[in-house]
């Protein structure tokens, strides 16, 4: 066994909790080490958000080109449909993923942060024990940061091997399922499933509850639902997937749906039914900390029950979003160097990448806390820039109080409307009441002036409706 090390910041696991966790310390003067047994970057840019964002930018270029085929739109024309390579398409999208995952490699190297690649295993709250290629090595730190993240959650009746397959695997696909199903109809399921359809695959949804994207209420996924319809995807709601049955390299799904039992054709079967937090097999029972049903219990600075046992990101809790792990990583950084910090945001706002997207921020008029709010949309049907753009589908809506005009949540469904979280999450964060948007100019023509218009129309002086 190597020399044992001591250091004063250990970080387990190199996602975007972890590596920014470790970077921050680093840079405040803190001597880190960071482990981590696969590629860093974690499970957003290996195998999550940034691969699932390649495919959905490729499927959306070869819908634009198929929908150009024959007839043709806004006067181009292809005279052949397009075909797709998909094995193409993945080592393009692989060649993003080894970008970012160097520049993450780049960064921690610079930030002078002691890379460890291999197994961390805890036998205590500040101890552990690393598997690497070289043998076991010993690391001992005064603060331990975990940032292990989380694992796609398995159905027990129709475990994954084979046909069936977790959003990992959809990510990496060298040939295009001609029928595809998907259980559950939430983030996941139906960003692939709809850039799968794109691509052409048929798609069916086996979705356990009565609506899809369900944390979302009716009219925010309206238009979704009817891209679903539109584009031929059959969803089946309130219906339960039971068992595979497998046909060779294919199978059929059976699920009891309103109109029975069904047996589902599929070439793919994709489970997309939650992600869980990755609390075993490292020693977590070890470190005597205490959980949250399955989640590593923590204050609003991060701390676990145990002294200088810290934790972030997906192994804490919901929201399971990159840009929250990374908020939290940062801050416990800080918060060990001395500095005051708690995380208390206005909002975690949250993008769903479908087709129309959806943006939330802070509160939804469905919301207990948002009773006696006013809720008020602007449709992009009234915004120049989405009618040049062939993208009149969806709206910017503002949740607001009645008394102080104070704005407490903002949502936004419709093409591109991803690049509008900044500015909600901003409103949120800076407690803008709506005179403080319908006073701020707006850029014309941009998606951006629908935000505008829909304060105006909270004021009751609208002027473009
Ligand atoms: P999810 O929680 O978003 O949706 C799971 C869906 O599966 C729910 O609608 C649920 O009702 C349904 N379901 C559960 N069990 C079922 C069953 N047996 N049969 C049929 N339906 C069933 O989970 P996800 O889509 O797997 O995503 C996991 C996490 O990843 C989410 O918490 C999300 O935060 C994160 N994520 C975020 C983004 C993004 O920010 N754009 C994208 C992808 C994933």
């Amino acid at each position: 066994m190597a020399d044992p090390i001591r250091t004063q910041v250990l970080v387990v696991g190199g996602g975007p909790g972890g590596y920014v966790a470790a970077i921050r310390a680093s840079q405040l003067g803190l001597d880190t080490v960071l482990i981590e047994v696969d590629r860093l970057g974690g499970t957003c840019l290996i195998r999550g958000c940034i691969p699932s964002k390649a495919l959905i930018h490729v499927a959306g270029q070869f819908e634009a080109m198929v929908r150009a085929t024959g007839q043709g739109v806004h006067g181009i024309v292809l005279n052949a449909p397009p075909s797709i390579a998909l094995s193409e398409t993945v080592r393009w999208k692989e060649g993003v993923v080894d970008k970012l995952n160097a520049g993450v490699a780049a960064l921690l190297k610079r930030a002078k942060v002691r890379v460890i690649k291999g197994w961390a295993t805890f036998s205590n709250g500040k101890t552990c024990s690393v598997d690497t290629a070289e043998g076991k090595l010993e690391v001992t730190a005064e603060h331990v940061i975990l940032a292990n993240g989380s694992l796609p959650v398995a159905l027990p009746n129709i475990p994954f091997g084979g046909p069936v397959i977790s959003s990992t695997e959809a990510l990496m696909l060298d040939a295009l399922p001609r029928r595809l199903v998907v259980i559950g109809a939430g983030y996941i399921g139906l960003e692939l499933g709809i850039a799968l359809r794109k691509l052409g695959a048929e798609v069916t949804i086996v979705e356990a509850l009565d609506r899809i994207l369900p944390l979302y209420d009716p009219p925010l996924v309206e238009p979704v639902r009817r891209w679903l319809e539109k584009n031929g995807v059959t969803v089946h709601l309130e219906a339960k997937a039971l068992s595979v049955e497998r046909i060779g390299d294919s199978a059929h799904l059976i699920a009891e749906t309103k109109q029975g039992t069904k047996r589902l054709p599929a070439d793919k079967i994709l489970v997309t039914v939650g992600r869980r937090p990755n609390t075993q097999g490292w020693g977590l029972e070890s470190m005597a900390v205490d959980m949250d049903g399955r989640f590593v219990k923590t204050d609003d600075q991060c701390r676990t029950s145990m002294r200088n046992v810290w934790a972030v990101g997906d192994l804490v809790g919901e929201p399971m979003l990159e840009h929250k792990a990374t908020k939290q990583g940062e801050m416990v950084a800080e918060i060990i160097a001395g500095h005051r910090r708690r995380f208390e945001p206005a909002s975690i706002p949250a993008v769903c990448f479908t087709e129309p997207e959806i943006v939330n921020a802070g509160l939804l008029p469905s919301d207990k806390a948002a009773k006696d709010a006013v809720v008020t949309l602007f449709p992009f049907s009234a915004n120049g820039r989405a009618l040049s753009m062939d993208a009149a589908e969806g709206f910017v809506r503002i949740v607001s109080r009645k008394d102080n005009h104070r704005i407490l949540g903002i949502q936004a469904v419709g093409a591109h409307v991803s690049e509008l979280s900044g500015e909600f999450s901003l409103a949120l964060e800076m407690g803008a009441v709506l005179e403080d948007i319908a006073g701020t100019i707006h850029v014309h023509p941009t998606l951006g002036e629908a935000f505008h218009e829909a304060a105006w129309r909270a004021l009751g002086q609208p002027i473009h409706i």
